[in-house]
């Protein structure tokens, strides 16, 4: 999962971005959004997004301990919690609430046509949250009122859906939502893994990947893997990522560390062992001080759960009222779940629909109000 909305700066919108926690964050992750996520903190929303991880088996200590390194990261890559929300996705139990009144908004024919659930799923053993999954997804962007969606290839599918299931909300029960626009994703950098550079660098590949270079891995282990990173036979110092896939991605990463160009990097370095040696350099140089500040911050849990209880206030205090025009818009009257303690019972709107007793003693049912155009 990876929700995202990081709007032209002219659009005025704010960015929000979201990470499962399905394992240790890489150098892809650090270069194609922690570092980004510090460069356009201010009034932005960041989120561990916890509870996706929990549509395949998971080991609840694994989750745990994820859940709680990757806020540290989050921190430790630049995002200074006095600029920008950095909480973790359970912590707002609005995104469970509506992911579930968007679920009785969704209709099982485009559930099922979503790709990711008929790759990975459709067998008894599934997780039905599986299947439901894109509604908590629209929940995530809906609920901060996101005015700009950037996509690229492999969510635009579930964010067409939000978008539909926002519309649909908005006809069937009046306007509650913030429509969100579609934008084209700025092309990112994509590190490849360095064992197999026709594949990203992915979190999720197993712990032990040698390809991959996880933002914890200790300096004599990023040496190692960089130095066996898999390149070709031909020896010539060219970029070409089509032909010569496994030079240029170390070119990238170097080029994407130190702002030069991957044509100026590769023409610096006469042979493939120089170029490994400079990015064994740049990587190490620019992941020790994030590895140390997360450790800090993991040395101290209560005070980084206070960091992150403090975010969870700051997203609950955005998302809370929308959930609550949605409820109200649903005709729903329990009481709301409130941070605060408070008992959150909401003044009667109006009587309509209600059951009232009148002063003879005769129970009336009101008729609610024309509430837009059902579709
Ligand atoms: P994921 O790890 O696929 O959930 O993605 C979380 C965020 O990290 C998204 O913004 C991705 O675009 C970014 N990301 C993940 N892997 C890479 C990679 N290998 N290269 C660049 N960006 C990546």
């Amino acid at each position: 999962m990876d929700v995202r909305s990081n709007p032209p700066a002219e659009a005025g919108g704010r960015e929000l971005s979201g990470i499962t926690p399905s394992g240790s964050l890489t150098l892809g992750n650090y270069l194609g959004a922690l570092r980004r996520f510090a460069a356009r903190q201010d009034d932005g929303f960041f989120f561990v997004a916890d509870l996706h991880a929990l549509t395949t088996e998971h080991d609840p200590a694994r989750l745990r301990r994820l859940t709680l390194s990757t806020a540290a990261l989050f921190l430790a890559s630049g995002l200074d919690p006095d600029r920008a929300t950095v909480f973790v996705q359970s912590g707002v139990p609005a995104h469970v609430e509506l992911g579930y009144l968007l679920e009785s908004t969704a209709h099982v024919g485009e559930l099922g046509r979503m790709i990711q659930f008929k790759e990975k799923g459709g067998r008894p053993g599934t997780r039905a949250s599986l299947f439901t999954y894109p509604c908590l997804m629209a929940a995530d962007i809906l609920l901060y009122d996101t005015a700009t969606v950037p996509v690229g290839t492999d969510q635009s599918q579930h964010v067409e859906l939000c978008r539909d299931l926002a519309i649909r909300f908005n006809a069937t029960y009046g306007a509650t939502f913030t429509v969100p626009r579609l934008a084209p994703a700025a092309v990112a950098a994509r590190v490849r893994d360095l064992a197999d550079p026709a594949r990203k660098m992915n979190k999720s590949a197993p712990d032990d990947a040698p390809g991959v270079i996880r933002l914890l891995d200790p300096p004599d282990l990023i040496r190692r893997k960089l130095r066996r990173a898999v390149t070709d036979s031909d020896g010539e110092m060219r970029y070409d990522p089509a032909t010569k896939p496994g030079l240029a991605n170390l070119a990238d990463i170097v080029a994407a560390l130190t702002g030069r160009s991957p044509q100026e990097v590769i023409a610096a370095h006469g042979r493939y062992g120089e170029l490994k040696d400079t990015c064994v350099d740049a990587v190490v140089g620019a992941l020790d001080p994030v590895r140390r500040r997360h450790d800090e911050l993991m040395g101290d849990p209560a005070g980084l759960a206070r960091l992150l209880e403090h975010g969870a206030g700051r997203a609950r205090s955005v998302a809370d009222p929308v959930l609550r025009r949605a409820r109200d818009a649903m005709g729903l009257v329990g009481a709301p779940y409130r941070a605060d303690g408070g008992c959150g019972v909401p003044p009667m709107p109006t009587a309509a629909g209600r059951t009232t007793v009148d002063e003879d003693g005769e129970r009336r049912t009101l008729q609610p109000p024309h509430q837009g155009n059902r579709s």
